[in-house]
């Protein structure tokens, strides 16, 4: 039997225990207010190709805050973080891109189904 591992995380009434998932490689946190601090699971970078190199279309990660905040559950969630810059394209090259983006995106699907089977749910 594997042990279930546990972190201490800092709360106005001193440390407190919580469990740590297995997938959690990092920490969200804020010096000022203690319910920020969140699990976070490894990156996940989509690059698409483009005529001046591959960029970062968007970046994506499991997130689980350990506490409920208004407006916020602690449901584990996917976070994407969107990125931005410009490249200039011919017809070609841009859809050499399409298809490097479509190829991309589409691995979201598999990280939805991931999710859905972390929460309990499943396909
Ligand atoms: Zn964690």
């Amino acid at each position: 039997m594997t042990e279930r591992r546990t972190i201490i995380v800092p709360s106005p009434h001193g440390p407190v225990t919580v469990s740590e998932p297995d997938w959690c490689v990092t920490h969200g946190q804020d010096a000022l207010d203690y319910r920020a601090f969140t699990h976070r699971g490894a990156d996940f970078n989509i690059n698409i190709k483009t005529p001046t190199g591959s960029r970062t279309l968007l970046t994506g990660r499991l997130e689980q805050p350990v506490w409920p905040t208004t407006g916020r559950t602690t449901d584990m969630i996917y976070s994407l973080d969107f990125a931005y810059g410009d490249t200039a394209c011919d017809p070609e090259q841009l859809r050499a891109v399409y298809r490097s983006a479509a190829g991309q995106l589409r691995q979201l699907l598999d990280r939805a189904d991931q999710l859905e089977v972390l929460r309990g749910g499943g396909r």
